[in-house]
């Protein structure tokens, strides 16, 4: 069966999913979007994608901006950047304090809020231009030269940032921040704001299943750093549902309380899924239902 034709299918399979599940409500540009949307698009090695439903709608990034915040620290910095962060799955909620506090301000991983942002840190020392540097290169990489923030979700999370700022300035008192704890808030904010479809997410993440080739064919990470990401995105890449997520799916992915989920299938394509619904640890109830189907109907999977 053609990927096209395999994606309908599991679009009518998970129908009764779409819309179980709450929608992130801790921002207003959040809890208004519409429960019903699924989008699902798989990209081949050579850019060829396809997809389905809301497809081409873009959504709010969120947390799978992180995935690509790594790659540009890790593919300027090398593996100075594991001194200031640890790359074991938290086994705690997103934006939990707790660990931080007893492991002196080295944030667990970097899909937590708190390793993202001493990612975040360490692109604005490196680039100056944090959210600039990502902008850009998912631009490249998805060949849409639309790819943009949304200035209303980056204001209600600087308005509802207080927990961010509680992490941050935590881990600066333990020296683990380089810039002004407000400089890289404000790029975190903007990170998380990043709007994108499942065609452009689909294709600006093909350089981790290409083992770290850009689409022009240039090189951005080492294919040790490219298996790396994948590695940490398996483990630590659905909030603290990472093992259920490796057990269901069996490929890295990182998910965002916007709904959307980005796969890898190193050496084949990526998948890229939106649905907006969460389970109780944030990842798309429909979302991670399509990858679970996609896997086991074509034997994708790293096992
Ligand atoms: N903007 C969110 C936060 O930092 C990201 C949440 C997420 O997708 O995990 O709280």
């Amino acid at each position: 069966m053609d990927h096209l034709a395999l994606l309908e299918r599991i679009k009518s399979e998970v129908e009764p999913e779409i819309g179980r599940g709450r929608l992130a409500d801790y921002i207003p540009a959040l809890a208004e979007v519409d429960p019903n949307k699924f989008g699902f698009a798989v990209a081949d090695l050579d850019g060829r994608v396809v997809g389905v439903g809301d497809w081409e709608e873009p959504f709010s990034l969120q947390s799978v901006a992180k995935v690509f915040a790594l790659a540009l620290v890790v593919a300027r910095d090398g593996e100075r950047i594991w001194e200031r962060v640890g790359r074991e799955p938290s086994g705690n909620p997103f934006n939990s304090l707790v660990q931080l506090e007893h492991e002196h301000g080295i944030p667990r991983n970097p899909f937590i809020n708190a390793g993202a942002l001493v990612i975040t840190d360490r692109l604005l020392t490196l680039t100056r231009d944090a959210r600039g540097a990502l902008r850009d290169f998912l631009r490249e990489e998805s060949g849409n030269a639309d790819v943009d923030f949304d200035a209303v979700v980056a204001t209600s999370e600087a308005e509802h940032g207080a927990r961010n700022a509680a992490l941050a300035y935590f881990m600066a008192s333990h020296d683990n921040m380089e810039n002004p704890v407000p400089d890289v808030l404000e790029h975190y904010f903007w990170q998380s704001s990043l709007a994108m479809s499942c065609r452009d997410l689909a294709l600006a993440g093909l350089f981790l299943a290409r083992h770290g080739l850009r689409a022009d064919g240039s090189r951005v990470l080492s294919s040790s750093d490219a298996k790396r990401i994948n590695s940490i995105m398996l483990t630590c890449g659905t909030y603290d549902a990472a093992g259920e997520f490796a057990y269901r799916v069996g490929l890295p992915g990182k998910s965002g309380v916007g709904g959307g989920i980005l796969a890898v299938m190193p050496g084949r394509g990526t998948l890229a899924v939106w649905s907006p619904c969460l389970d109780s640890r944030g990842n798309s109830v429909a979302g991670v239902a399509a990858l679970d189907r996609f896997s086991t109907l074509t034997g994708w999977s790293v096992f």
